[in-house]
């Protein structure tokens, strides 16, 4: 079986130590060999200087003799401090050596070196070279009488002590650049170890919550970004906490409700099936019980489908609704409810109440609150609706005289299966959803419900949903 958590914290790993490891060798490569070059650079200019100048030097004094041969050459130089070089050449303007400090033998031979040449030819040419600890350079210079070059003067210079010096500028460079190395390693190599322990901590918490532990929190002290990573994985894991906690409790009391009347179809029936010489008018009441019963499986199953309609978010539709409309259709339909409660019904209807959502919707949420309003009523009660226009919101208000609903109960009665009086509510054919489905569907539509009440004296219903408005009208399709 693949382990994904393993694979995540190596390649995460790998990448951060491939990088970590480009980049301090980048730096060392630089560290090793920028400050050498500039070094050198240094050495091979002060031994151009130095060597030019000494060149000049003996160039001049041979100016003066008016024909170079070895002889004139000698009594030239002869009065010459000593020369800071390991060897002096001097040719004519052939390459023919008159004067070697080094090697005499050479005297009467060609040296044609590329520095010389160049000298002969009029120019000034330096050469160096660094290996082994010794700087080596070569400086040549033309000897110049009336314009002419007559002949050439080639100074070497050797310099082992400052190539000591840059050996061991590079044996320091190399030790820093270890102690470096081994010291970022261990620093990685602890960070590292801290980081994976802290995703570690994480992974292990996802894993948790994934097997069902809902109730699993992460501990991460700090407040880097794994600590907000951490402290965010804790807050979803509540909210995942809370909707499994939810559809539980939803689960179970939706099973609850359908097996109330089902159990009493299962009752009756029996009873009818059981007794053979039951009379005809004792099963016709039975069987009226039992299509009571179906009614309320049905009124439930109802309930049920609407909630997983908004639960998923889905509208039945966005077309322009006057609510006014609406109202006094389903008035006019729940008049006989009213009448066999004994209440009595007030319509105060504003203008301009039209409202972006679907006919359906806004008579299911009119309805479920009017038939409440009746169904918690007295007799002799009054049932109020009005409908207004405030701003960009229309507003339905429906108001009764009933019995209320004590403050401590007042914000879970939009809660699915919640009911106050749980044998009015089943005895009045009611489920408990009605409240929660007016809640969800107008949301769903951008409005809003708040009840008050009081009990003995009655309940108010305000529910908001945005007017309609004439630029969205244009912007239909
Ligand atoms: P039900 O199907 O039981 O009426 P609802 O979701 O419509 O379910 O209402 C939830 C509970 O709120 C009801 O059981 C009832 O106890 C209480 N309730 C709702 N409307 C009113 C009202 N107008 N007056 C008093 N109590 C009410």
């Amino acid at each position: 079986m693949a382990k994904p958590g393993f694979s995540l914290k190596s390649s995460l790993q790998l990448r951060l130590t491939m990088g970590y490891a480009v980049l301090i060798a980048a730096l060392l490569v630089l560290m090793n060999t920028y400050p050498l070059v500039m070094s050198q650079n240094l050495m091979f200019r002060s031994q151009q200087t130095a060597l030019e100048n000494q060149g000049a030097l003996v160039a001049n004094s041979l100016t003066t003799a008016d024909n170079l041969t070895p002889e004139t050459v000698e009594q030239a130089i002869a009065p010459l401090d000593k020369l800071d070089v390991s060897r002096l050449l001097v040719t004519d303007e052939a390459g023919l050596v008159l004067f070697d400090s080094q090697e005499a033998e050479l005297t009467g031979r060609y040296a044609l070196s590329g520095e010389i040449v160049a000298a002969l030819e009029g120019n000034n040419a330096f050469s160096s070279q660094y290996a082994s600890g010794c700087f080596s350079s070569c400086s040549a210079r033309p000897v110049m009488t009336r314009n002419t070059v007559v002949g050439a003067v080639c100074l070497y210079g050797e310099d082992l002590h400052q190539g000591a010096l840059l050996q061991e500028l590079q044996r320091n460079l190399r030790l820093i650049s270890l102690v470096v190395c081994l010291a970022v390693l261990a620093l990685f190599a602890a960070f590292s170890t801290l980081l994976s322990r802290r995703v570690g901590v994480l992974l292990g918490g996802i894993r948790r919550v994934r097997a069902g532990e809902y109730a699993y929190r992460v501990t991460m002290k700090g407040h880097d970004e794994l600590a907000q990573l951490a402290d965010e994985f804790n807050q979803l894991t509540g909210r995942l906490q809370a909707t499994e906690a939810q559809r539980r409790r939803f689960v179970s009391d939706a099973s609850h409700e359908l097996k109330t009347p089902l159990a009493s179809i299962r009752l009756l029936t029996d009873s009818i099936l059981q007794d053979e010489a039951i009379d005809q008018e004792t099963t016709r009441e039975f069987v009226e019980d039992i299509s009571q019963a179906a009614d309320r499986l049905i009124h439930i199953s109802e309930g049920l489908l609407s909630l997983n309609r908004v639960d998923e978010g889905r509208t039945i539709g966005r077309e322009r609704v006057d609510v006014n409309q609406q109202a006094e259709a389903l008035c006019r339909l729940l008049i006989p409810l009213a009448e066999e409660a004994g209440v009595r019904f007030q319509e105060t209807l504003g203008e301009d109440c039209t409202v972006r959502c679907s006919r359906e919707d806004v008579s299911q949420i009119l309805r479920n609150l009017m038939e409440n309003a009746i169904k918690y009523n007295i007799p002799g009660g009054t049932v109020c609706l009005r409908t207004f226009r405030q701003g960009e919101e229309v507003v339905m208000e429906v108001e009764d005289s009933g019995v209320g609903i004590p403050e401590e109960e007042l914000p879970r009665i939009f809660e699915r299966f919640y009911r106050v009086d749980k044998a009015r509510s089943r005895e009045a054919g009611g489920s408990g959803l009605g409240l929660s489905i007016v809640l969800d569907t107008l949301r769903l539509y951008g409005g809003d419900i708040t009840a008050r009440s009081a009990p003995g004296e009655g309940s108010c219903f305000t529910a908001v949903l945005p007017a309609w408005s004439e630029t969205e009208e244009e912007a239909e399709p």
